[in-house]
């Protein structure tokens, strides 16, 4: 966009915009903001998940009521899944688990990517005004092609999906971690390229801003960080035995009942953190630092936190698995809300290169 003078990228701020800031915010205008995060159902959702993102998207819901988008990249999987039942049963999870973890249908609109093809059309009047070299500096398609994963073109071409699915809704503000601040860049890129090519002078694709909203990095159960693909994960619906026996596995490092224990570099410490609340953390840094515990009895401590966290959770998915009607109604609301304001842009940008 001429004139657009972005910040660096470097080091975004916790809560700080890359990009201009929404208008609410410049003007303290009444305009609704929109914000658009997405989901990829690439597998069971874990604690670094949920205490990371979820947690902060679902907040969203509340600061933009009937504004707060969700889509479950259904489309952005097939780079990486061949399996079409474990895409189907993966694509419903993610919904079954947005909504036990509180997802708020009368305040959020949940749907599938798939359910609003028009992104696919988009994202191809994207492609014919995008450079490929802007393409290949895509620091994630880099990573996973050097994690093996074939170079299909659609991995390539990544960014341009994921562009058209910020811009068909118009979505003012993505909430975003450190690994997808560049494809909020490349969107704003994309979308600049086409009002140039297109807009005689009018913006007709919304430039989004991103906000930086980092979560706390998780440990796993090995104390890396806790990640599907290092097999180290709690899962968020994990419960009884299951869950008892990762718990109790987690490595510790080998002091005597009895001596000092360092909460700072624990990590059954750092997953009770996020479970208890602050005068409980406080005590049990107490008794740590005292030699009043020891990694056996904290463990259990843990899981009594962790069960009682996710008790509400747990008691609505099951119900949400009983209803499964319920949920497919929720997501075929959020569909045609979330369409029509695709078929809106894209009439846009159809009518401004000459198509419709
Ligand atoms: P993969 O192993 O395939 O990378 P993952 O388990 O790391 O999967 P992602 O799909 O990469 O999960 O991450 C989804 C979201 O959860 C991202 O916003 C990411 O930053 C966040 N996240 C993932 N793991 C953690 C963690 N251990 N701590 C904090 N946030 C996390
Ligand atoms: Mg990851």
């Amino acid at each position: 966009m001429p004139g657009d003078r972005r910040p660096p990228l470097d080091s975004p701020r916790a809560g700080s915009y890359i990009g201009r800031m929404p208008s609410a915010e410049r003007h303290g205008s009444p305009k609704p903001e929109r914000d658009l995060s997405g989901i990829q159902p690439s597998g069971e959702l874990h604690l670094g998940n949920y205490f990371g993102a979820i947690q902060q998207h679902l907040e969203l819901q509340h600061e933009h009521p009937g504004e707060a988008f969700f889509f479950i990249a259904n489309y952005h999987a097939l780079t990486t899944t061949r399996d079409r039942e474990l895409l189907r049963q993966r694509t419903l999870d993610v919904a079954l688990d947005y909504l036990a973890l509180g997802l708020d249908p009368e305040k959020a609109v949940l749907f599938r990517q798939s359910d609003v093809p028009e992104v696919c059309e988009l994202s191809w009047l994207l492609a014919t005004v995008t450079p490929v070299s802007l393409l290949e500096k895509g620091v994630s398609y880099k990573e996973k092609v050097q994690r093996g994963i074939p170079a299909s073109a659609g991995l390539l071409t990544y960014p341009l999906l994921m562009a058209a699915d910020i811009l068909i809704y118009r979505a003012t503000v993505v909430p975003v971690g450190e690994d997808q601040v560049q494809h909020i860049e490349f969107t704003r890129d994309m979308a600049g390229f086409f009002n140039n090519a297109y807009g005689r002078g009018e913006e007709i694709l919304h430039l989004p801003v991103a906000r930086f909203s980092p979560g706390k990095k998780v440990p796993g159960l090995d104390g890396q960080k806790m990640s599907k693909s290092y097999g180290n994960t709690i899962t968020i619906f994990e419960e009884g035995k299951s869950l008892e026996k990762k718990v109790m596995g987690i490595k510790t490092a080998s002091i005597p009942l009895g001596e000092p224990l360092d909460p700072e570099t624990d990590t059954v410490f750092a997953l009770y953190r996020l479970v208890a609340t602050p005068d409980e953390v406080e005590e049990m840094a107490r008794r740590y630092r005292s030699g009043a515990i020891g990694f056996g009895q904290a463990k259990k401590e843990l899981l009594e936190k962790l069960d009682a966290h996710f008790a509400e959770a747990r008691e609505r998915r099951r119900a949400l698995v009983a209803n499964l009607d319920r949920v497919e109604e929720i997501l075929a609301e959020g569909a045609r809300r979330a369409r029509a304001i695709a078929r809106e842009t894209l009439d846009r940008c159809r009518d401004a290169v000459g198509i419709l």
